[in-house]
């Protein structure tokens, strides 16, 4: 399989699996797209249905991978991957009412969906690297979930030095905790005294200076690396097996942010998952609902929400849908892109506005509508939701149909947002027995201000150690 940027034609000597993986974003400033779609047939599926999760993640992510690493290689490290999972199924069903189920995405070592992608890209990384007699520097800013989980993926391998930034102060202790307790010599946290979007800029600043990414092997395990999309098409089509794919149609609700994940779903339907509707649940921070409502595509400040890993405006991945319904076309994308960022508005044209509405359905959720929905998932199903599962189960349960199955991904464990639960429920969640310490580890990280070329000494004084 070989790759294209969103924002760029199809080259001669376009890359494969690997290259995308170490390079992330496009050199056009675009996304990689696979050249094609594979199609899964009805019978394929239907042998898959007896499958494990790891080698039916390696089977439905083999095409993507193929001329770069072999089907035998990846289904090692999928079993790795999932191996250290707390429940035998990885990702399991949980029915919440009738034909409204959970897809559990939360049982991997930092309790967030993330991991489900992550603990697959580290090994990959590895498996490349190697390949490759390389090194890189894995720099990150996160506000939450994505720097746990790629702490958590990338500790105690040689070929990764990780330097993750978060916003001082402004992430939970849980998230907090779970990345600087970390003490791994290839792990360095850093605190900065500013916003995400702070650490944000500064993560793109050192990307920009070219002769600081080439020295230190810059790279990226953001959410627009295809990799992670790629790994996260197999529980949708896990979910849609169990409950009677391809012979019947499902309906997915996914709580979003970056796009990423109901981008994985969307991809499963193009390759041929019978995926009848795809909805898109947001809290205040509503650009997307808006947009599917009214096309309206304008961006406003970011507030803070009960649901933080949502908190965004830019949903970067959309750019890959928006790819598709515009025929591929990479000139008419990367204007759209260039006006979007110039303007803060997107123009999207009509016609392809239209065919994303035949798919896609978009709901809100404000803070107290998100407490409403956590409290009567409870004491009507007995059923814990985090703020970010409870939105996706509102927005299922309002577009379910008749006799076609709804999923909402489960994207976070209860434990990982206890005062947001509590206060909605009453409930105590508990952390699982292996962060059941959590608060008496040793945490270690540096607080840096906002300067970036102390930060990019801090990078090199960590190569040098590792
Ligand atoms: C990252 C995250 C999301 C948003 O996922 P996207 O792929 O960015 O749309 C939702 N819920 C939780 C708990 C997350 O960590």
């Amino acid at each position: 399989m070989r790759y294209r940027s969103t924002r760029g034609e199809l080259t001669a000597n376009a890359p494969n699996f690997s290259d995308i993986l170490l390079a992330g974003l496009a050199g056009d400033g675009g996304l990689y797209m696979p050249e094609t779609w594979p199609k899964i047939s009805a019978q394929t599926l239907r042998e898959w249905r007896s499958l494990s999760y790891p080698d039916l993640a390696a089977e439905v992510m083999a095409p993507f991978t193929a001329g770069a690493i072999d089907r035998d290689t990846l289904r090692g490290m999928c079993r790795d991957a999932y191996a250290g999972f707390d429940h035998a199924a990885v990702a399991p069903l949980c029915e919440v009412e009738e034909g409204l189920f959970a897809l559990e995405l939360f049982h991997g070592p930092t309790l967030a969906f993330k991991d489900m992608a992550m603990q697959l890209l580290g090994r990959l990384f590895d498996h490349v690297l190697t390949e490759r007699n390389r090194h890189v520097t894995i720099v990150g800013a996160t506000s939450g979930d994505t720097g746990s989980a790629a702490i958590e993926a990338c500790r105690g391998r040689d070929r990764l030095s990780v330097v993750i930034l978060h916003p001082k102060g402004r992430t939970s202790d849980v998230q907090r905790r779970q990345m600087t307790t970390i003490l791994d010599e290839n792990i360095l946290n850093i605190a900065v005294e500013g916003d995400f979007d702070t650490c944000q800029d500064l993560v793109k600043g050192m990307f920009a200076d070219k002769e600081f990414r080439d020295e230190v092997s810059l790279s990226a395990v953001n959410s627009i690396n295809w990799a992670r999309i790629a790994a996260q098409i197999p529980y949708y089509v896990r979910a849609a097996l169990a409950l009677g794919a391809p012979d019947r149609e499902v309906s997915f609700a996914v709580p979003t942010g970056n796009f990423g994940n109901v981008l994985a779903a969307w991809a499963a339907r193009q390759m041929g998952l019978p995926i009848k509707r795809l909805c898109v649940g947001s809290n205040r921070n509503d650009i997307l609902t808006r947009f599917l409502l009214d096309n309206d595509m304008s961006m406003r400040a970011v507030e803070p929400s009960l649901s933080p890993s949502m908190d965004i405006q830019v949903s970067s991945n959309f750019e890959r849908l928006l790819f598709e319904m515009l025929d591929r076309n990479p000139t008419r994308c990367a204007a759209i892109m260039r006006e979007f960022r110039e303007t803060g508005r997107m123009a999207v044209p009509h016609d392809a506005w239209t065919r994303m509405k035949e798919v896609f359905d978009g709901m809100t959720l404000d803070d107290t509508q998100t407490s409403v929905a956590m409290r009567e998932f409870y004491s009507e199903s007995l059923y814990l939701a985090d703020p970010h599962t409870a939105i996706g189960l509102a927005a299922g349960k309002r577009f379910k149909e008749a006799g076609i199955p709804m999923v909402a991904a489960a994207t976070a464990h209860p434990a990982k947002f206890p005062d947001a639960v509590f206060a909605a429920t009453g409930i105590r969640a508990e952390l699982p027995p292996h962060l059941a310490d959590l608060f008496e580890r040793e945490e270690r990280y540096t607080t840096m201000s906002s300067e970036i070329s102390g930060l990019q000494a801090a990078v090199r004084a960590h190569i040098r150690r590792n």
